[in-house]
């Protein structure tokens, strides 16, 4: 026991952690084994549910091959659809390397569904950035708002509950999706449970049976043994480089829920009168099975590094939303530093433990559509994956880093050590 003790820290000290970072991360990790242990079961349960999945609907090795094309016909792809809709228990799923990224999928869905003169709700705040010039509330070329598609929106209450008084007056004849991000994404809003999303759906069906209730499930498949598809989603939308992809994926998203609503998301992404008959897969079907199937474990993984860098920072005193013991709804952590020197430092960590480019130093820098100096940490086998352990912080108060993903335990947690040794070579936190 002790031999592997020893050797273990001895390949940590090579690659750069010290002594009393070691000790100290291995003592929070002791502290963590009874909650990782809940973290496995669920996983397990997901695990079971994506096989059984995959043998209900006789996923074979003809499935793993590919289409050119317009992609008639192509087994792997149907399958995969078939595959999706029975893992989330959906009457039809999209699910397709055409989709270019997270935003894409959500803006098939809503277009697809939208008309002019429908009106579009979100009772849980403001949506993640990029949604904001899909739908209009920043101006932009072919939103929503240009073919005349309305938005309303209700905050959260301060203390992050529903505003139940005033979504009910929102809603109204001409509100026809209401879109649920369960994510808080980049604010500080908590992130949904599947139990919180599902007391909402029932009070919007309640006032409104027919309302389409869609769900922006990014960063939040396989948390929890439930998904929001389970309580009342009509349609759930995600992306395929976050969980489901399980770090495999190389590109694409996915749409599923009520046959009539994916349809129509179809015949936006593809074409009306086409729809869901062409796409080639152009190879993909392998990485999007075997990504599928393995995100559950991915997932748990991603999840474990979260809380892992949760309780080292909160036991250095530093605020972490969520906190070190609170229930995980997503698999994104806030670290709020209050210093940029630290943000950089973090980050710069992030990037020393990475499996590809390592040796690159990340630097604070302007990038468009911020607005602030923004440093990102990323050493991913697919670009911009954040199932991949990653990093970013926008370098302006309250100096926070949110991070997430990891397709190991191992190397979340290796990662979150160097961000840690990086820190206290800077003489930014002792010991
Ligand atoms: C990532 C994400 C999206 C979409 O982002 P892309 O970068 O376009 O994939 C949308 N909503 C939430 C909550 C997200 O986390």
């Amino acid at each position: 026991m002790n031999d592997f003790i020893d050797e273990k820290q001895e390949m940590y000290q090579a690659l750069g952690i010290g002594r009393e970072v070691y000790q100290f991360c291995e003592n929070v990790w002791e502290g963590l084994k009874s909650r990782f242990e809940r973290i496995d079961e669920t996983a397990e349960y997901n695990q079971l549910k994506v096989i059984r999945a995959m043998q209900e609907n006789r996923v074979s090795e003809a499935c793993l091959y590919s289409s050119s094309g317009y992609g008639y016909n192509d087994l792997g792809r149907d399958t995969l659809e078939a595959v999706y809709a029975s893992a989330f228990h959906t009457e039809d799923a999209l699910v397709r390397p055409q989709i270019a990224c997270g935003t894409h999928a959500l803006a098939v869905a809503l277009a697809g569904n939208l008309r002019p003169g429908d009106e579009l709700f979100s009772p849980v705040g403001k949506p993640y950035d990029t949604l904001e010039e899909v739908i209009g509330i920043r101006p932009s070329n072919g939103s929503l708002a240009e073919y005349g598609i309305t938005y309303r929106q209700v905050d959260l209450l301060a203390d992050g509950s529903f505003d139940y008084e005033n979504i009910k007056k929102a809603i109204n004849e001409k509100t026809k999706l209401v879109t649920i991000q369960r994510s808080k994404g980049y604010q500080t809003r908590p992130t949904l449970s599947v139990k919180r999303i599902q007391e909402l759906i029932a009070f919007i069906k309640d006032i409104k049976p027919d309302v389409i209730c869609m769900v922006d499930n990014c960063y939040g498949e396989f948390v929890e043994k439930l998904e929001p598809t389970d309580v009342g989603a009509d349609l759930m939308v995600g992306s395929l480089i976050k969980n489901p992809g399980g770090g495999l994926a190389p590109i694409g998203g996915y749409i599923v829920g009520k046959k009539e609503y994916v349809e129509n998301a179809a015949f936006r992404l593809t074409s009306p009168g086409l729809g869901k008959e062409v796409g080639a897969t152009l190879g993909v079907n392998q990485s999007f099975y075997q990504g599928f199937f393995l995100a559950p474990t991915v997932v748990a993984g991603a999840l474990k590094g979260a809380i892992f860098a949760a309780n080292i920072y909160e036991k250095l005193g530093f605020s972490v939303i969520p906190n070190g013991s609170e229930s995980r709804h997503d698999i994104i952590q806030a670290v709020e530093f209050g210093n940029p020197e630290s943000v950089i430092a973090f980050c710069k960590g992030i990037q020393a433990a990475a499996p590809v480019d390592s040796y690159v130093d990340p630097e604070p820098w302007d990038m468009p559509g911020y607005d602030s100096d923004v440093i990102m940490a990323a050493g991913a086998f697919v670009q911009g994956s954040s199932i991949e352990l990653s990093a970013d912080g926008p370098i302006k108060p309250p100096y926070a880093v949110y991070f997430q993903g990891g397709l190991t335990w191992e190397h979340a947690k290796f990662g979150i050590m160097m961000s840690l040794q990086k820190l206290q070579e800077k003489g930014l936190v002792s010991l």
